[in-house]
């Protein structure tokens, strides 16, 4: 079975649609500020999406565009302004920023109340002790997309390759959170098909075009496929060889229309969650 990624994500906003609706009858508009730092072209699709995406259920969105050679102070003072701003339940700095600017440091300026992308070390922290806060809006959505499953997490072999601190290990920790037996492997692993053969649910975050081919995957396997990579003929693709994967999983992720869309709509629902913390 494909998890259709973009059903899953229509069916969520329309959700959250509602939801807005509420909260704007109790006086309360969800806003969330997303800062551009220079011209990026692919952050300048992400940026009008989000923007797109809010607007769409109803949720306020600020976008903030700043010139390439912003200095980081003047980042920071603004950084500052959004968080005493009482419109705003969210803030959002695109990644990448230009070098000159410190993204941990921006980061860990942005209160830990409107971290919605969850990168901030605190909430980093909360998901690592089991506590509440925020959690990145891609592993939440991986999270939702296996769920949508129906199967039952506890208990099973989950292998997560990749252990960056966007994907990979928050993932792992939700895995983990919901009582699976969780491996992580990464670009030093040594036995990296015996590994993924083990998994009932294996998620590829690596960004390597078409790497998990179907002899590294159990039949039966529940496979989420994170990778956005682009071929040299322009092509979109995963972590995963789908047509031949798909034949031997019981459950599998597309490239495009898989993660992706989840995770533009778990960054409204943190939004929503912060403006319910508000209320
Ligand atoms: P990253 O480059 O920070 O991390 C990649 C990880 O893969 C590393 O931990 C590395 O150790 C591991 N790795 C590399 N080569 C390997 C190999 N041969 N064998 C095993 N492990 C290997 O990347 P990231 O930010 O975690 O993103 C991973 C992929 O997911 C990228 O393609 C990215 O574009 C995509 N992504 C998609 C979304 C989405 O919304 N769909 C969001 C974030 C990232």
């Amino acid at each position: 079975m494909i998890i259709d990624g973009k059903a899953l994500a229509k069916q969520k906003r329309a959700e959250m649609a509602q939801i807005v609706q509420e909260l704007k009858a109790m006086g309360v508009t969800p806003g969330l500020a997303v800062v551009l730092v220079g011209e990026d072209p692919a952050s300048e699709i992400y940026v009008r999406n989000k923007h797109k995406a809010c607007e769409e259920v109803g949720i306020y969105s600020r976008v903030i565009k700043l010139p390439e050679d912003t200095k980081e102070e003047d980042l920071l003072k603004l950084i500052d302004e959004l968080n005493q701003d009482s419109a705003l339940d969210g803030i959002l700095v695109q990644l990448p920023l230009p070098k000159q600017i410190d993204s941990d440091k921006v980061i860990e300026r942005i209160l830990p109340s409107k971290d919605v992308d969850g990168f901030h070390p605190v909430n980093a922290g909360k998901l690592l002790t089991g506590q509440t806060g925020f959690v990145s809006c891609t592993p939440l959505g991986i999270l939702e997309l296996i769920k949508s499953t129906g199967i039952d997490i506890s208990g099973k072999e989950a292998v997560v390759i990749g252990r960056s601190n966007i994907v990979g290990k928050p993932v792992a920790h939700l895995l983990l959170q919901e009582n699976a037996t969780v491996t992580i492997c990464h670009s030093k692993t040594k036995n990296l098909k015996e590994v993924c053969q083990r998994a009932d649910i294996l998620v590829a975050a690596i960004g390597k075009p078409q790497l998990i081919t179907a002899d590294y995957v159990k039949g039966g396997a529940v496979v989420i496929d994170v990778g956005i990579n682009r071929l040299p003929d322009g092509k979109l693709v995963g972590d995963v060889a789908f047509e031949t994967v798909k034949e031997k999983a019981s459950y599998i992720t597309p490239v495009p229309g898989g993660v992706g869309p989840m995770t533009i709509t778990m960054l409204l629902a943190n939004t929503l969650l912060s403006a319910k913390n508000r209320v």
